[in-house]
């Protein structure tokens, strides 16, 4: 019946028969009956399934008319469809049809998905590449200049001028080593499978290992930094991941804020109800958060110069800086790591920001449930 449709028909008189040839073939649809010798037809429909390269070939389980328990273990063990016997001729043709039919468009959507997918890869790998050495030139031609004239001009030059030369070549060397580690860090995180290492961790204490490691900065440029709110928030992750996003943030908070100015790191249980207590905007993002949940969020606020709506919703994406701000050394990569590292940790991270005033960033974290949480 079958042949006279077209299709290419291969037969096999039993279960192990059926299951090498299916592995030698990889059908486009397997017809099973139920009742054989030794291996019956669930038994060869649960191989099919658990064998990674036939686990997606559709099967249409053969009973006999009324056997509604066989069909209803077919279904569980992964059948597709199943038809009765004696056969309707019509009624064979068109679930096979429809079936054949169905998997061939499925396979041609996969295949495409993949080409798509290592396409835009490749895509992005040209892009970091051009972005890199393009970034890599700016500050390296700054140094080679500055160093350069230093040598030569060195006997004309005044003290303070050698000095501001000397601070330059710091400064660009601050810029290069920071972009060789966020390079680094975007090289590893393409990488995936380095599934990271995670642990049950007090979210608060991270936190404040980095604010206590920037403080330095922040007290040079004679900004305040503080940390407040709750001192316990557990969290399931990784440590060292988690620090660079605090650090990537702060460091942001610290760079784009004038002196005098004012930055706050604060941590907080969100509960998974909106409890609406005070202008979402103070936390950014809360109300987009599934409530499905509660959230360890820690937020970093500074006064600093803020950033325009329009460039929010690029901030996140690599090497993605705000034009007006070039002259404040960066690399555009911070962020869109920070979201990187949120994503794996199954977070979110927000903006909030107003021009002239100010910007809070906010990382929210699934909360463990354990008794060391929320003291609010
Ligand atoms: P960069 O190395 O340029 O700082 P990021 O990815 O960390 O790269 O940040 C992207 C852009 O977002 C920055 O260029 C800056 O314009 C803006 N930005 C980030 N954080 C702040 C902040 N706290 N205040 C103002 N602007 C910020």
């Amino acid at each position: 019946m079958l042949r006279d449709e077209g299709y290419d028909l291969i037969t096999a008189s039993d279960g192990p028969e059926a299951l090498v040839k299916a592995a030698e073939l990889t059908p486009d649809l397997i017809l099973l009956d139920v009742m054989m010798p030794d291996m019956d037809g669930f038994e060869v429909c649960r191989r099919l399934r658990n064998d990674p390269f036939l686990a997606e070939v559709p099967i249409i389980i053969v009973t006999a008319l009324d056997d509604s328990a066989a069909y209803l273990r077919g279904l569980e063990l992964g059948a597709d469809d199943f038809v009765t016997k004696p056969f309707n001729r019509v009624e064979l043709q068109a679930r096979v049809r429809t079936i054949t039919r169905l998997n061939r468009y499925r396979r041609l959507l996969s295949e495409r998905a993949q080409r798509q997918q290592a396409e835009e890869s490749e895509r992005l790998k040209d892009r970091l590449i051009s972005n890199i050495s393009h970034e890599l030139r700016t500050p390296l031609s700054v140094i080679a200049l500055l160093s350069g004239n230093l040598d030569t001009l060195y006997d004309n030059l005044s003290e303070e001028k050698r000095r501001q030369m000397i601070r330059g070549i710091r400064k660009h060397a601050q810029v290069l080593n920071d972009l060789v580690e966020n390079v680094l860090e975007t090289a590893r995180l393409e990488n995936r499978p380095a599934a990271a290492e995670t642990d049950q961790l007090n979210l608060v204490e991270i936190v404040k290992k980095e604010v206590d490691e920037q403080l330095p900065l922040a007290q040079q440029n004679g900004q305040r930094l503080s940390l407040a709110g709750v001192d316990c928030l557990k969290v399931w992750g990784n440590a060292h991941q988690l620090q660079q996003i605090i650090r990537n943030l702060l460091n942001n908070a610290i760079k784009y804020t004038p002196a005098q100015g004012q930055i706050t790191c604060e941590c907080a249980p969100l509960s998974p109800i909106p409890n609406g207590d005070g202008p979402p905007d103070l936390w950014p993002g809360q109300p987009t958060l599934p409530t499905d949940r509660a959230w360890a969020a820690v937020r970093v606020t500074d006064t600093g110069i803020g950033i325009d709506p329009t460039e929010l919703p690029h901030l996140f994406k690599r090497f993605y800086r705000v034009k007006s701000q070039g002259n404040v050394p960066g690399t555009g990569l911070g962020l869109s790591i920070a979201q990187e590292l949120v994503d794996l940790h199954h977070g979110r991270l927000a903006v909030a920001s107003t021009p002239g005033q100010g910007s809070t960033f906010a990382v929210y974290l699934p909360l463990c449930q354990t008794k060391g949480e929320a003291k609010t």
